[in-house]
């Protein structure tokens, strides 16, 4: 079976130095925040030029602090798209919050910018841009409605570290930035783990406090804040893995563009990358309008496949409860049918990617 990723083979290509990491941290006692959390959070800053990084439990949690630290809740809109994981509308909630959903570009898969204005009301404090996919989303228009209304932007940036807008690193562009070290994602933990970034000297006080319990000073809560730390075990692995991630990223997109030149003469629809764009490929997405049947033939052969994701978050159960409905945003209901991920990991070979690409001809050149 070849499988949709492989963590192990990304480990066994760094094993020393995860392995010294680990066995550092077990040595240091040191296991919640400290200084390897500090270090990870200075290198992640430094990467993507923003001023400050902190360091939490997850991504969700990450999308909650920021949510909490802009003073979203209850009565307050933010614009979200009607494509990306849940978690981007299920915060929103969490925090006593509506989702409004603009549907997406249905070329890019991200945010359609030209719709977000129609949205906006006097309930709207921000919108979340997710760089879906490893794609960025298109950041000038969104900055210049939020500037023009008076919105805050969160980006949500699980998905693309290290992608890049317009030469600049996504993550860099909002008010906050929302990362997640998942194991899955292009740089991952070992476990769970996020992190916000901002430029804001106040923003950041604000989160390191929401972080714990709304301490500034141990013990004394100045507001209800969470259990959100980032432990000093995976801020370890994963500052052995930021050197890398670099080339992984190249691996990625290397994969992916050979992935593009050997499908592009089939009847199935490559990924883009804007001009603009630098993309990371998290996921490579290919769109079928037979992509069960497509899917059913790849595991037939001993090639996994993934739908991402198979409901757009409007069509979900707490957002139903909100009144949105089937029909509310086309084109997110489209790619939720139709679009599939292939497998796609840095240490991927040539020769799994050439017996992927037979089997999808295979099937394509059959179903004519
Ligand atoms: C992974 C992901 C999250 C949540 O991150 P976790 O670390 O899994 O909590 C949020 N938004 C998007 C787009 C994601 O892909």
């Amino acid at each position: 079976m070849i499988p949709l990723v492989d963590l192990k083979a990304q480990y066994h290509s760094i094993k020393a130095e995860i392995d010294a990491a680990v066995l550092a941290t077990l040595e240091s006692g040191h296991f919640i925040l400290g200084p390897a959390v500090t270090k990870f959070e200075d290198s992640v800053a430094a990467y993507l030029g923003v001023k400050h990084a902190i360091g939490l439990a997850s991504g969700t949690d990450a999308l909650v602090i920021a949510l909490r630290a802009l003073n979203v809740g209850a009565g307050d809109e933010v614009i979200i798209p009607a494509y990306t994981f849940f978690a981007t509308a299920g915060t929103v909630m969490s925090v006593g919050a509506k989702p409004v959903f603009v549907d997406i570009d249905p070329e890019s898969y991200q945010i359609d910018a030209s719709k977000i204005e129609v949205a906006i009301t006097s309930k709207t404090r921000a919108i979340i841009p997710v760089h879906l996919y490893g794609h960025p989303a298109d950041m000038n228009p969104i900055l210049e409605i939020a500037r023009k209304h008076n919105l805050k932007v969160i980006e949500d940036n699980a998905q693309a570290f290290g992608a890049e807008y317009q030469g600049k690193k996504t993550g860099s562009f909002g008010e906050v930035a929302c990362l997640s070290f998942f194991p899955t994602k292009n740089l991952g933990a070992f476990g769970d783990a996020g992190m916000v970034v901002t430029e804001d000297d106040a923003l950041a006080e604000r989160m390191r406090m929401l972080r714990t319990h709304g301490w500034k000073k141990k013990y004394y809560s100045e507001e209800v804040g969470y259990n959100s730390r980032l432990d000093a075990m995976q801020a370890a692995i994963l500052q052995a893995k930021l050197p890398h991630v670099d080339t992984w990223n190249e691996k990625r997109r290397e994969i992916s563009q050979r992935y593009n030149e050997k499908l592009k003469a089939l009847n199935v629809v490559t990924p883009i990358e804007k001009d603009w764009a630098k993309h990371v490929y998290h996921l490579y997405i290919l769109r079928s309008s037979r992509r069960d049947e497509l899917q059913a033939f790849l595991k037939q052969k001993g090639i996994a496949s993934e739908v991402y994701y198979p409901l757009p978050p409007h069509l979900s159960e707490p957002c139903r409860k909100l009144g949105y409905k089937e029909g509310d945003f086309p084109h997110a209901e489209l790619a939720a049918r139709e679009t599939f991920a292939l497998p796609l990991y840095p240490e991927l070979t040539s020769a799994q990617q050439d017996k992927i690409c037979a089997v999808l001809k295979e099937f394509l050149a059959l179903s004519k």
